[in-house]
This record gives structure tokens, C-alpha cells and sequence, in this order.
């Protein structure tokens, strides 16, 4: 994804071209960037050959998933909706893990009779609801308990899981005497620890700290965990400004935590595979001359894009075409939505823009999407894969007569 003579292209292929075809505005993905993440993924970590599974929540496009599925990964799921998509996309069920704390019993009963990898029970009374359905089916259920390893994964707090007063996994305490519990039940094969502490995450000391809480537990208790799933949280760059994650020291302190155990590693990462291979393409429907700053008012809007509304996000705003004059005003790029939160950035010295002008939202490929609804009666965007000069419709726009 580039400039070539002053257009955006995405691939061979220029946005200004897909805008004039499908109109805006569009959610488009390139394959090849796709690719190159999940081998890059699996190559900083190829040392000890972990399976990874691809957290279905940050893109549910079936399409997309089958790609990720070709590519050799596996999935993580928190639905039975997350499963059945995974299911259709064709994921070997012995490499689907679920996770999640409220997994109902209709959820654990399809899972159970999907014979997926593992299930990664949150709490006592999920692994009691778990036991009762094995033993109703007279089937050995695989599961994980996931730890809460009270760990601050220095991210935004909206999108921080690993806290003792954040509602995921259990502490330590109730951990040790859940193992000592499932290792009685006949019908439970405890088969991995399981911990996620947040998304996001830039820094590699939360990482770390985890793992020496992890590495703690472990030798306090007397059982061979078969799979240590690690979660996923790997941070990207929204902009520049933002430090990368250190891959190489994450990995070489889960080379030096595996001395001691000898179980396979499993990891769940979501946005840090599938973030930057999207963008979200627009169009300008007004500006709206204001004394301080212009509001740039475009035709897609937090339904489409959540996550600055949610969590106070910046994703870049980039032209669809360069030109060389800039605007002395202040820009506000919102969206048409009735409330003072639909709004994406905030920029200064931005090139002069004018009604009808394309432009580009960044990195939208991970919850994106997947976070969009339906608020204000306004369809879901059109999906479009490219792979060097061919486009791929991988979603359709909803239709505005299936919602009304
Ligand atoms: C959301 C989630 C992930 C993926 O997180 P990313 O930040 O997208 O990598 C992995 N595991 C679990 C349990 C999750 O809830």
C-alpha cells in the first residue's frame, strides 16, 4: 500500500478506481500484506514451533479467515458463532481453541461434539457445567483453565484482560485448586494453562512478568500442562510515533521459560496479523465551515469503524490523492451519525480537501469490521480482498432493504 504518482494503490490496484466501482465506502484488504504477516508472525517464533491460532473476533470474514486457514494457522473463537464461521472456513477443529467467560451450555455442547482442541474454561462453575455435559455424552473433554496472572499489560485500560480486577480467567489461588479439581474428574483431560492480558500491547515486560507468574504456578503444582497457550495482545503501530513490540525478546524469554517445561506453545493473536492489511476507504459528503476548524464530514461513521469511539483510537487519515496545497484550517474528519462521538481525527496541515474528495482511514483491519453494526439504519460497508491486480468481492453491502 503506497503512493504511485500521487494515487493510493493497494497493490496494483488504486483506490480511486475501487471507489468508482463500488462506491464508498469500502473496507479493502491486501493479500499480499496478509501473507507476509502471517509467515512473519510464525517465523519470529519458528525456534520452538508453536501452533497459532488466529482470534476470530478481530475479523470474522469467512473469506478471509480460509486464507488465514491456508496459510497453516488455526483459530481462536468466543462464540459458537466464532466457531461455526471457523467450521465454514475450514479450520481442523483439533486446531480451534475457545475462550471466553460466559460460554453457555448450547455453546459448550457444540464444541464439545466439534471435538475442537481445547476449551479454555474461565471459572468453577464453567468447568462443573463442562463436566456434566462430558459425562452426559460419556466423552473425554479436553479443556485449559485460564489464569489471571495479574499482570498490568501497560495498554489502554478498555482493552486491558490480565488485572485482578478485570473479569477474565481466575487467580492464582482459585487456579491450583481447580486443577487439583478437574485432575479428580473423569470425564476432564486438563490439558493447558491458558493466560491473555490485554491487545495492544507494546512493551515486552508485561509479556515477561507473565511468564514468570506462569512459571511460578507451574512448579508450585504437580502437573504437566500439554499446551501453554500465551494469548495473543501483540501491538501494531497506528502511527509512528507509537514503539513496536520486541518479538525477539518475547521469544527468547519463552525459549528460556520452555528449559523448564517441556509444552507446546500456543498463541492467539488477532490485530498484529490482520490490523494493517485493511483500509477503510471514504468519501466527503460536506465541509462544514466552522471559526476554529472545518468539519470534514464523510459517509462512513463509527457503525463502520468503533473504535475511536470506543476507546479513543487514532487511525491515520491519508488522501486518496496527493496534491501539494495544504489547508491552513484545522481539520475534524467526522462521520454522519447523531452523536458528538462519531468523530475519527483531529488534524492540522492537512492538503486542501474539497466535497466529494476520497480519503483513506489506516490499519482498520483488525476490529474493524468485526466491531460495526447497524446504528442509524446504515448498511455494513463492502468487503473487497486484493491480490495484485485482481479484485475480490469477500463480502457483500448489505442491502438497505434487508434492514428495513
Ligand atoms: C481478543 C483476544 C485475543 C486477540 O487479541 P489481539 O490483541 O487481537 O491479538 C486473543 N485471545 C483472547 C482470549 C482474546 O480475548
Amino acid at each position: 500500500m503506497r503512493y504511485i504518482n500521487k494515487r493510493f494503490l493497494i497493490e496494483n490496484i488504486s483506490v480511486t478506481n475501487l471507489a468508482k466501482k463500488f462506491n464508498t465506502p469500502i473496507y479493502c484488504y491486501s493479500y499480499k500484506k496478509l501473507k507476509t504477516n502471517v509467515i512473519s508472525f510464525k517465523n519470529k517464533f519458528k525456534s520452538f514451533n508453536p501452533l497459532i491460532c488466529f482470534a476470530v473476533k478481530s475479523n470474522t470474514n469467512v473469506n478471509l479467515l480460509r486464507e488465514i486457514r491456508k496459510l497453516g494457522y488455526g483459530a481462536d473463537v468466543v462464540s459458537i458463532g466464532e466457531l461455526m464461521k471457523a467450521l465454514k472456513a475450514g479450520f481442523n477443529p483439533k486446531k480451534i481453541v475457545f475462550s471466553g467467560v460466559g460460554k453457555t451450555s448450547n455453546e459448550l455442547n457444540y464444541a464439545i461434539n466439534k471435538n475442537i482442541l481445547l476449551i479454555n474454561a474461565e471459572s468453577k462453575s464453567e468447568i462443573i457445567e463442562i463436566e456434566k455435559i462430558a459425562k452426559s455424552k460419556k466423552k473425554y473433554v479436553n479443556i485449559g483453565i485460564r489464569l489471571n496472572p495479574n499482570t498490568d499489560a501497560k495498554t489502554l485500560t478498555q482493552i486491558s484482560t490480565g488485572k485482578k480486577e478485570n473479569k477474565f480467567g481466575v487467580t492464582e489461588k482459585t487456579f491450583i485448586e481447580l486443577v487439583k479439581h478437574a485432575k479428580k474428574t473423569k470425564y476432564i483431560n486438563l490439558k493447558c494453562l491458558s493466560v491473555h492480558i490485554g491487545s495492544q500491547i507494546v512493551n515486552n515486560q508485561p509479556y515477561e512478568k507473565m511468564l514468570k507468574v506462569v512459571d511460578r504456578i507451574i512448579k508450585k503444582i504437580n502437573h504437566k500442562f500439554e499446551f501453554i497457550d500465551l494469548g495473543g495482545g501483540m501491538g501494531i503501530s497506528y502511527n509512528n510515533k507509537v514503539k513496536k513490540l520486541n518479538y525477539k525478546k518475547y521469544s527468547t524469554a519463552i525459549k528460556n521459560f520452555l528449559k523448564n517445561h517441556k509444552s507446546k506453545i500456543i498463541f492467539e493473536p488477532g490485530r498484529s496479523i490482520i490490523g494493517n492489511t485493511g483500509i477503510l476507504i471514504s468519501k466527503i459528503i460536506y465541509i462544514k465551515k466552522n471559526k476554529d476548524k472545518d468539519f470534514i464530514i464523510l459517509d462512513t461513521a463509527m457503525n463502520d469503524l468503533m473504535r475511536p469511539a470506543l476507546y479513543g483510537a487514532n487511525h491515520q487519515i491519508i488522501p486518496a490523492i496527493k496534491k501539494s496545497k495544504n489547508s491552513k484550517k484545522t481539520y475534524e474528519f467526522v462521520g454522519p451519525i447523531c452523536e458528538s462521538t462519531d468523530k475519527f481525527l483531529t488534524l492540522k496541515n492537512f492538503q486542501k480537501l474539497n466535497e466529494k474528495d476520497l480519503i483513506i482511514i489506516c490499519d482498520v483491519g483488525a476490529y474493524g469490521m468485526s466491531l460495526s453494526s447497524n446504528y442509524n439504519v446504515r448498511p455494513k460497508p463492502i468487503e473487497i480482498l486484493v491480490k495484485g491486480s485482481k479484485i475480490r468481492i469477500i463480502k457483500k453491502r448489505q442491502k438497505l432493504k434487508d434492514l428495513i
